[in-house]
């Protein structure tokens, strides 16, 4: 269904029908996987909407017009992968803008920023954004985007959007936020004053580690317009049959997270509890630093949770890493099957040790993300990999 159907009706009613529609011609009530290139016009310019499937395909249609339902948002564009999404918005950026991002983040947006990008003459600023202080001393005439990243990638540390969303709008600049690790069922930055939603759809929106993919979504039809001229000419775009993963995954996303979120917070306490884990890195906990505001702009706190040992030694963490039964060792997360990983030599290696250790990533973090198997499996799981 379309947004306006949608308008009134809950989240879970919305999750299931965004975007869908029984098609036309058979009523056939999944989305098609149009898969073709091209569309047959009638006459010269005499077509349906569909020309060329670089620009549009009607499975995508529909997947894009999910996006920006469950992200309260006006328009969605998909990518073919999520760094590809958060290249379009770069794209948008002329040599001497400024960019203000945050010093915790997914390693391949770090990667996107200081290996393609600076070399084009696009300045970016690294600060702790939990600090809103921290934003606004950098702040200059040449910010032109504020980019977030909340719950962080993998220290969960906590940004507050609302306030950094003033931050941007006095300066003029735009706010984009990676919403990857929270999802549309647990935050929606666009109602807390974000100009753009980024997505690695790859994780909890497809859900099942079976399809790369990201999207971006927004309100301003101006903008739209510049992020779709980038997407065709660019033509970073997902195929059909990913579309149609995609559109699959998201059907399931509210019952999903609402067992990511109960399985998250068990295992959060369970390792909390165990004697060999020193630290544990999860935005639910009441003492944690982000807390107040996790609570503030999110429904619930996720199943992702970085921890680190008593022995804070890659050998250690190595040992657990090579151990677990039910965790699977492997990049990625946001799938309903538990995956562990070392962000010190696997999905955070690109940045230099130095700027990790710095920003409190040690050598011997642990990130899980926590599927959504039987809880007492997982922590047994744990606990025989701890030892
Ligand atoms: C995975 C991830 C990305 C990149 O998405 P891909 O789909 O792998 O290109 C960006 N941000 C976050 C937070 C991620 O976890």
């Amino acid at each position: 269904m379309n947004a306006d159907k949608l308008s009134g009706k809950g989240l879970a009613t919305k999750i299931i029908h965004a975007g869908a529609e029984p098609d036309p011609s058979t009523g056939a009530i999944m989305t098609p996987i149009f898969q073709t290139s091209t569309y047959v016009q009638t006459s010269p310019g005499q077509h349906k909407g569909y020309e060329y499937a670089r620009s549009q395909n009607p499975t995508r249609t529909a997947l894009e017009e999910a996006y920006a339902i469950l992200e309260n948002a006006k328009y969605g564009l998909a990518f073919s992968s999520g760094v590809a999404a958060t290249d379009a918005v770069i794209k948008l950026m002329n040599p001497g803008d400024e960019v203000i991002a945050a010093s915790d983040m997914y390693g391949g947006t770090y990667r996107l920023f200081t290996k393609i990008f600076e070399k084009y003459g696009i300045k970016f600023i690294y600060v702790d954004t939990t600090n809103i202080d921290n934003i606004k001393e950098v702040v200059t005439a040449n910010t032109k985007l504020i980019w977030l990243e909340t719950p962080t990638n993998p220290l969960m540390n906590i940004t507050d959007i609302a306030a950094v969303s003033v931050v941007s709008k006095q300066a003029g600049a735009l706010l984009c936020v990676d919403n990857t690790f929270a999802s549309p069922y647990l935050q929606n930055p666009m109602d807390l004053g974000a100009d753009i939603v980024m997505h690695s759809a790859t994780k909890y929106l497809g859900g099942h580690s079976d399809v790369i993919q990201g999207c971006l979504v927004m309100n301003d039809k101006e903008l739209r317009e510049k992020l779709y001229l980038i997407q065709k000419s660019c033509g970073a775009v997902p195929g059909p049959m990913d579309c149609f993963l995609v559109l699959r995954g998201i059907k399931t996303l509210h019952v999903r997270m609402k067992q990511h979120c109960e399985n998250g917070e068990l295992i959060a306490h369970y390792l909390r509890n165990h004697p060999k884990v020193a630290k544990v890195y999860w935005p639910g906990f009441e003492d944690s630093a982000g807390h107040a505001i996790a609570k503030k702009q999110m429904r619930g706190f996720g199943g992702m949770i970085s921890f680190t040992l008593k022995d804070d030694s890659v050998e250690a963490a190595t040992k657990v890493l090579s151990s677990t039964k039910v965790f699977s060792l492997a990049e990625s997360l946001g799938g309903v099957e538990s995956l562990i990983n070392h962000p010190a030599s696997m999905t955070h290696a690109s940045i230099p040790r130095e700027e990790r250790i710095k920003n409190g990533l040690s050598d011997g973090l642990i990130r899980l993300s926590v599927g959504i198997e039987d809880a007492e499996d997982l922590k047994k799981d744990l606990g025989q990999a701890i030892g």
